[in-house]
């Protein structure tokens, strides 16, 4: 079955629900969906859905601290995150680059 139509039927199913069983029913997804990923402030990263918009996130002229950021798909929450590249790449990697290993 394609995502979508499990998305489509998933709504259908929603709107015959009683909000205490949408609330029951979201309980038992973010048990097996879990959250993006937070910060050590405690605040949830920057995540989003698609390559293309964290991309577009990334790229717009009031996002200033993303600027630069390098999108990539997070292996711990299944989110998409913004990066610095010298955070993405092994510092020992870096310096086998810098020592002309590449
Ligand atoms: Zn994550």
């Amino acid at each position: 079955m394609l995502i979508e139509e499990i998305v489509k039927q998933a709504a259908q199913a929603a709107q015959k629900m009683s909000p205490e069983e949408k609330a029951k029913v979201r309980q038992q997804l973010e048990r097996c969906w879990p959250e993006p990923c937070r910060r050590i402030t405690g605040q949830f990263r920057a995540h989003f859905e698609s390559r293309e918009a964290a991309e577009a996130f990334a790229s717009h002229p009031a996002n200033t601290a993303y600027h630069g950021d390098i999108a990539h798909l997070c292996l711990k929450c299944g989110a998409w995150h913004l990066s610095r590249p010298e955070w993405l790449v092994p510092s020992w990697m870096r310096d086998m680059t810098d020592q002309g290993w590449n």
